[in-house]
């Protein structure tokens, strides 16, 4: 029921808000893969047909498909980069460079054509170019094919075999994947270690492994009577074929990427969430974490539900959480995590990994070169899931971040976020600007235009942009029509400069006929919008709301304190004086943002306070 409802919901989606966007195009990719695994020598061979549809306005003379595996082989860009930065991820290090031949990863090309014809290509580290014998027209599809032959490299990152915990086979990042092409032209970035960005389209996908072998991957599995191991309908009889192999066919609609993960000594659990999603946890049979496993299937399912309501509907029939991988990632319909944790930890990871499958899969933003909307939204929508699932009790659950984030602001290596994810000069510096800074541009927007219009932009954005290709505009567009405030310069200074918010109280002087005058000063760059509260001697408070001149707009009450809404603060002029009518006396406490939402990077000068 469902899956019906995804089709209709995608269409009436992408035809409403084509209307918004005439300009939108999206390529699309339809994959069928027959792969067939050698569990003793950890190879691979695969076919691959490709039906590529050229959606684009531009004839297409060449294509890219990405070769994730290459990576991992000594002397990569993945290796030599991990090994020249000063701060190396310690899952990587030195790993790489001592691979031995039969440990390393790769993936190789043994034919290609287009259309029946025979193509030329060139494999170039990670990344295969082909020259097309026939270009692709505007509204053309085309049809490759493709045989492969691949080797798993030893777990070292994402991807791979035989990880500490144990998983024999972590399959992600493995088959050819045809890059992106939109609007800004190819994406065929080498991989050296992280964010993705995908084609949208249907998989078909056979998988052959040793009947031990029990499997969990993206899609939906055609042939669950065959397979067993959980999958089959309860009750009733599996009927497997003869033959040392199991043929395992997996069909997932309408996804950007495709990921698996297999070992003989899975447990596979299966819950229905209330919203009809089929929950599919696999983990390893050890008795250390057995319980962990079964406690974190009623927290999937209220997390679920949680991101349901707070950004939009799932809208798959299906998600599994896997044991397997490096930490945690996140793909099409599953992620792969590590499962030797602590219970808040194993439901901390899932709850970050689950809400991917919005921020990442659903609204597939260019994660490479805006790492912050992917990682920075899931950090914060998953802070709030996990404060509510896990009933934490935090009055911010976000203090944290905020914290963080203030730190790499003040310690001279912070880089832009538009940077592209590759190239940081230290992975601290991304991981902070990806995942603090930009939870802190949602939180921190919902203190410029309210919580209500955060939430209605939140709920409005996946309307608009699941299934799509989202760009960070397109995100401040919505949050714009949503609150009627300009916001073009959040986003700017936000996300393309290092420039910091620092407002303060430099004096509070006697006025003239028992009144008070409160002298501001901007500090940082970042303008912004103030909000302040005064505390007075009897106990009362009184809320005084300094609009931004540049939003041309006012904030709405948030709560039902008396308010006062004073001139707005034109962003040049460095001080701003507000004028209170009662005596200094009289004044208990001045204080700019009370919420702590807005990441002032001085909040010691935020505060007046007298006896
Ligand atoms: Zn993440």
């Amino acid at each position: 029921m469902k899956r019906i409802l995804i089709t209709l919901t995608f269409l009436s989606g992408f035809w409403a808000s084509a209307q918004n966007n005439t300009s939108y195009w999206q390529q699309q990719v339809d994959y069928t893969m027959e792969v067939d695994m050698n569990v003793d020598n950890y190879q691979y061979t695969g076919t691959q047909e490709l039906v590529y549809t050229n959606n684009s306005p531009d004839t297409l003379n060449r294509v890219f498909y990405h070769l994730f595996f290459n990576a991992f082989q000594p002397g990569s860009e993945m290796d030599v980069r991990s090994r020249t930065i000063a701060d190396p991820d310690s899952r990587v290090g030195d790993r790489i460079s001592k691979l031995s031949e039969t440990e390393q990863g790769f993936l190789k090309i043994n034919s290609l054509t287009q259309n029946g014809t025979t193509l030329t290509y060139k494999e170039v580290g990670t990344v295969l170019e082909v020259a097309l014998e026939n270009p692709i027209l505007p509204g053309e599809k085309t049809t490759f094919n493709m045989e492969f032959t691949g080797q798993v490299p030893v777990q070292i990152r994402r991807s791979g075999r035989n990880s500490s915990e144990g998983v024999a086979l972590s399959m992600t990042q493995w088959y050819p994947k045809i890059a992106e092409y939109d609007f800004e032209g190819w994406h065929a970035d080498p991989y050296l270690g992280r964010e993705f960005h995908g084609v949208w389209g249907d998989f078909d996908v056979k998988i052959s492994i040793d009947k031990s072998y029990i499997m969990g991957a993206t899609g939906y599995l055609q042939n669950p009577q065959e397979i067993g191991y959980g999958y089959e309908e309860a009750g009733t009889k599996v009927n497997r074929p003869g033959g040392k192999k199991l043929t395992w066919h997996f069909i997932a609609p309408m996804v950007h990427d495709f990921a698996w993960a297999a070992d003989p000594e899975y447990i596979h659990d299966k819950r229905t969430a209330a919203d009809g999603t089929v929950l599919h946890f696999l983990y390893k049979n050890n008795p250390d974490i057995k319980e962990n496993w079964k406690n974190l299937q009623p927290k999937t399912e209220a997390l679920l539900l949680y991101f349901n309501e707070h950004i939009g509907e799932y809208p798959w029939d299906q998600y599994s959480v896997i044991q397997g991988g490096d930490g945690g990632m996140e793909y099409a319909m599953l992620t792969l995590i590590t499962g030797e944790r602590t219970f808040g930890s194993l439901v901390g990871v899932t709850a970050h990994e689950l809400a991917h499958a919005w921020f990442q899969h659903l609204l597939a933003n260019n994660e490479s070169k805006h790492e912050w909307m992917d990682e920075g939204f899931t950090s914060y929508i998953s802070n709030l899931a996990m404060n509510e699932v896990m009933e934490e009790g935090k009055e911010n659950p976000l203090e944290g971040t905020y914290r963080g984030y203030t730190r790499l602001a003040t310690s001279g290596i912070e880089q832009p976020q538009s940077t592209h994810s590759d190239r940081y000069a230290v992975n601290a510096a991304y991981g902070t600007s990806a995942y603090s800074k930009g939870a802190i541009f949602l939180s921190q927007l919902g203190y410029v235009i309210g919580q209500e219009n955060l939430q209605k932009t939140i709920n409005r954005y996946y309307e608009e942009w699941k299934f799509k290709h989202p760009t960070p505009n397109d995100f401040i567009r919505i949050a714009e029509k949503v609150s009627g405030a300009e916001l073009d310069w959040y986003l700017t200074d936000w996300t393309q400069t290092t420039n910091t918010i620092d407002y303060s109280i430099k004096e509070v002087a006697e006025g003239e006929n028992e009144t008070t005058t409160v002298t501001f000063e901007r500090i940082g760059l970042m303008p912004m919008p103030v909000d302040l509260k005064v505390v007075y001697k009897d106990g009362t408070e009184e809320l005084v709301y300094i609009p931004l001149r540049m939003m041309r707009w006012q904030k709405p009450a948030q709560n039902t304190t008396k308010r006062i809404v004073a001139d707005d603060w034109a962003w040049a002029y460095p001080t701003y004086t507000l004028k209170l009518n009662k005596p200094k006396a009289e004044i208990s406490k001045i204080i700019i943002d009370d919420s702590q939402m807005m990441a002032d990077i001085n909040r010691e000068n935020n505060v007046f306070e007298q006896e």
